[in-house]
């Protein structure tokens, strides 16, 4: 998808993230995560967001049902979203990875590729203004740099994900604040800038932006399914399940 190909209005917006989410939900482009995963978690919330948040993976709560951040760390997002305003609703939550790493392991580099174009037509489709990477391994990911999270947390900065221009906010992960009372107030004090950030205009968004890569055929062994056999399953996916999308 190039930003001209981007439907215009919010609700032909909507209906295209649909079926991104179809196709993602009968995605097996990584072979040993498509066979170990309870569900794709494709993301969930207001899919005309301002406010986009991106963790890393699914956990093992969130692989059971299908939403990202439902744990306790899901819980102080709330709260703290609560604190400024917002309720999760307002918001679209969404991570790098759409299916849970076995045990938890870290992602790897090609699940990270193979993944990376349904998070960039996510952005494209929300069109968010800001977007909060949650800890380190997202911040990294989108800035394409290793700066960690503890020199760049608070401090927005414009940046392209596929096709847009957002505000990008890196903050702490609510997991790793959950237990350490200063990160807590670290993150509730990057938080309180929150309200300011979304008042601000859409960053502009210039012509010359070079589309992203497509996504890559599916064709790893197992599925048996090539390009038309995915489209095919994607759209009864969501004539079947269209309340498992969670969107407001
Ligand atoms: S590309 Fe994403 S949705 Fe597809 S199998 Fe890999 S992690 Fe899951």
């Amino acid at each position: 998808m190039s930003a001209g190909d981007v439907p215009n209005t919010a609700a032909e917006r909507r209906e295209a993230l649909k079926r991104v989410y179809a196709e993602a939900h009968a995605c097996t482009l990584c072979p040993e995560l498509a066979s170990t995963r309870k569900n794709v978690v494709f993301g969930s919330g207001n899919a005309d967001a301002d406010l986009m948040f991106i963790g890393e993976a699914p956990g093992a709560s969130e692989d059971e049902q299908g939403v990202p951040f439902v744990g306790q760390a899901g819980k102080l997002l709330e709260k703290l979203l609560g604190e400024v305003g917002l309720q999760r609703s307002d918001v679209f939550i969404a991570n790098t990875l759409k299916c849970r790493p076995p045990g938890n392991r870290d992602p790897l580099p090609l699940e990270i590729e193979n993944c990376r174009s349904y998070l960039y037509r996510q952005v494209e489709l929300i069109q968010p203004k800001v977007i909060c990477t949650l800890g380190n391994f997202a911040t990294k990911l989108l800035r394409d740099d290793k700066t960690g999270i503890t020199r760049l947390h608070g401090q927005a900065e414009l940046l392209e994900v596929g096709c847009r221009v957002v505000r990008l906010f890196p903050i702490f992960h609510p997991a790793a604040a959950l237990y350490t009372p200063r990160m807590l107030q670290t993150l509730r004090e990057d938080f309180l800038q929150l309200p300011d950030l979304l008042a601000m205009p859409s960053p502009e968004q210039p012509e010359w932006l070079d589309p992203p890569e497509p996504a890559p055929e599916q064709t790893s062994a197992g599925s048996g399914a090539g390009p038309e056999g995915v489209a095919e399953e994607a759209v009864s996916a969501t004539e079947a399940e269209p309340d498992q999308l969670g969107l407001f």
